[in-house]
């Protein structure tokens, strides 16, 4: 599902019927294990199992699947599909690869599986692969970062196919947690959009300005503050314009439009190290001559940047 407000990417592609009534239905889910039509993916800690040239997830049968923590994922034309997270990262790959299902966008068959985290795989994932790919991913980073009962500190157990965790030692159960954070172009009355330079990225890489939402705070407060914190730019409006999961590991972006009362900006230098207002020709002129670089479309940043542009956006050439 997409929104009209976003052009589209990668990471917002959700296909897949999650079939969250089913997860606590042990009846279903054992007929779904022993049906050859269910498909599995194998996960090797946060990495998935993909073809080689990262175009497509490889799924396998039930029983061609490796050991390891069984998870539901859902359903899609009628074949219920399920992630193995395997327990040891050297463990086996699926041992029967002629029954790999391969996406008919693949040209070649697979060659030995290779396990890929999703950044690398997301822009050229099939709709219904990457939908697949970002929930399980989402799952694996949870679980791994989360073994332990956060009120007591026992070993907790997935639970619900892998929905939640128990803890048998205090009786809690423990859900996936999801983080928000804001992200959004900012706009001023000319026109003009305010782009940053964030100091963990590579010399004149550009991007708009993100953060998370903190404790007691709506998404839009957290835009004002945010973008006085980074730049000292004041927000009158915000606009919501659509959300991206982003399961590196568990936040979930919002991404908004926010309309600036002022226009002079002071960097924080930590997090912010530059930022410039640009209008769209200058922008252009400023990626086409290798000044800055660009998010990639994968990504809600891309998203709204392109939104703003107005058109697909120049193509970098600041080396990476
Ligand atoms: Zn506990």
């Amino acid at each position: 599902m997409t929104s009209d407000a976003l052009p589209d990417f990668p990471f917002r592609r959700s296909t897949h019927d999650r079939l969250g009534e089913r997860r606590t239905d042990e009846a279903f889910l054992a007929a779904a294990w022993s049906d050859p039509r269910t498909r599995v993916v194998a996960m090797r800690g946060v990495d998935l199992a993909a073809t080689d040239d990262g175009s497509a997830l490889i799924w396998s049968s039930p029983a061609a699947a490796p050991d390891g923590e069984r998870m539901l994922l859902g359903l899609t034309d009628g074949v219920t599909r399920f992630v193995v997270m395997t327990p040891d990262p050297g463990s086996d790959p699926p041992r029967e690869y002629d029954e790999i299902q391969v996406s008919p966008a693949v040209a070649q068959p697979p060659t030995p599986q290779y396990f890929s985290p999703l950044r690398r795989l997301a822009q050229r994932l099939t709709d219904d692969d990457a939908s697949y790919a970002v929930h399980a991913t989402a799952l694996a980073q949870w679980h791994l970062r989360h073994p332990r009962c956060a009120v007591c500190g026992a070993q907790t157990e997935v639970i619900r196919s892998g929905e939640a965790r128990h803890c048998p030692q205090c009786g809690s159960d423990h859900f996936p947690r999801t983080d928000p954070a804001v992200i959004m172009t900012v706009v001023d009355d000319e026109g003009r959009c305010l782009l940053g330079h964030n100091s963990a990225r590579a010399d004149g890489w550009y991007s708009t300005l993100a953060g998370f939402v903190e404790p007691g705070e709506s998404p839009e407060q957290a835009v004002v503050r945010e973008v006085r914190e980074e730049v000292g730019v004041e927000i009158d409006r915000v606009t919501y314009l659509g959300s991206q999961p982003w399961p590196f590991p568990s936040s979930l972006m919002l991404g908004f439009e926010a309309h600036a009362s002022s226009q002079h900006i002071v960097v924080d230098g930590k997090e912010i190290t530059e930022a410039r207002w640009f209008t769209s020709n200058e922008l252009r002129a400023a990626v086409e001559a290798g000044e800055i670089g660009l998010p990639t479309t994968i990504s809600i940043a891309g998203a709204l940047i392109t939104r703003w542009y107005g058109e697909e956006l120049p193509a970098n050439v600041l080396a990476m």
